[in-house]
C-alpha cells in the first residue's frame, strides 16, 4: 500500500523535477526525508527504489539505524552538535550541514578515527537566518581553504535552506545565487574540493530549485506524507 503510494509520488516527482530542469540541468536526485517517520514507513521506499534518505536528528538516526542501516544510505541534514557526531560516523553516508570550523574539525577527527573520509556538503544560508544553521555565503572560500586538507572529510559541494515563504521572485533569486556560487566555485577548481553536488529544494519548493540547477532535493512531505510534529 505504502509502496505504491510511494512509487506513484515519485515517479511524478521525476516527471516535474526533469520538466522544471528544462533540458538546462540534469534532473536532481531525490532524497527522501524521513525525519519523524518510524521505520515502518520507511522501510517500503525500498521497493519503491528509494535509496537515499535524509534524517535531520541524531538520535532519530541512532534509534531507526537497527531496522534501516544495512538498507539505506542514510544522509544527515540537520544541525548537528560535534559532541554527537562520534554517534554516527559509522551510520551516515554524506553530512550535508557542515557550517563551521569547529564542527568539520571533530568530523575530521572522527572520521580519522574510524579510518574513513567522510563526504560533507557545507551548509549557506542565502537568506541569513542563522538559526536554521548555514554560513554567510561570502564566508564559503575562506572556509574552504580552511578545510580542504582535513583527510577525514571530503568536501562534495553546497547545501541550502531556504526561507519559508511563498515570494517566487525572491526565492528565485536565492537558488540563482546559490547556483552561481557553486558553479564560481566549480570553475575555482580549488584543490582538495569538489563541487558536484548542490543541495536546495525541498516539498514545497523543489520545482523553482531544479530550474536553477539543483543537483539533490530534499524531500519530505510531498512523499512521506503531512506527520503532526509533537516535539
Ligand atoms: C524537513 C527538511 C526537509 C524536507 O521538508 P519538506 O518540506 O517536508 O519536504 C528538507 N531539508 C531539511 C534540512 C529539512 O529539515
Amino acid at each position: 500500500m505504502l509502496t505504491q503510494q510511494y512509487t506513484a509520488r515519485l515517479a511524478a516527482l521525476r516527471d516535474a523535477l526533469a520538466a522544471a530542469s528544462e533540458g538546462r540541468y540534469s534532473p536532481p536526485e531525490i532524497i527522501a526525508v524521513t525525519k519523524t517517520h518510524p521505520a515502518e514507513e520507511i522501510l517500503p521506499l525500498m521497493a519503491a527504489g528509494q535509496v537515499i534518505i535524509g534524517e535531520n536528528r541524531v538520535q532519530e538516526i541512532v534509534e531507526k539505524w537497527p531496522d534501516l542501516g544495512e538498507k539505506f544510505q542514510i544522509h544527515l541534514i540537520g544541525r548537528l552538535q560535534s559532541n554527537k557526531v562520534k554517534y554516527i560516523m559509522d551510520k551516515v553516508c554524506m553530512i550535508q550541514s557542515v557550517d563551521r570550523p569547529a564542527l568539520a574539525l571533530e568530523i575530521d577527527r572522527q572520521a580519522c578515527r574510524h579510518g574513513v573520509r567522510m563526504p560533507v556538503l557545507i551548509q549557506v544560508s542565502p537568506a541569513g537566518e542563522e538559526q536554521k544553521g548555514g554560513m554567510p555565503p561570502e564566508m564559503v572560500r575562506p572556509f574552504l581553504q580552511e578545510v580542504r586538507r582535513m583527510p577525514g572529510l571530503a568536501v562534495r559541494g553546497l547545501m541550502a535552506v531556504m526561507p519559508n515563504t511563498q515570494d517566487e521572485a525572491y526565492l528565485s533569486g536565492l537558488f540563482a545565487g546559490m547556483r552561481q556560487l557553486f558553479e564560481q566555485l566549480r570553475e575555482e577548481a580549488i584543490d582538495g574540493v569538489a563541487m558536484e553536488e548542490l543541495s536546495m529544494g525541498m516539498s514545497g519548493d523543489c520545482l523553482l530549485a531544479a530550474r536553477h540547477g539543483a543537483t539533490m532535493v530534499r524531500i519530505g512531505s510531498a512523499l512521506m506524507g503531512a506527520r503532526n510534529y509533537t516535539r
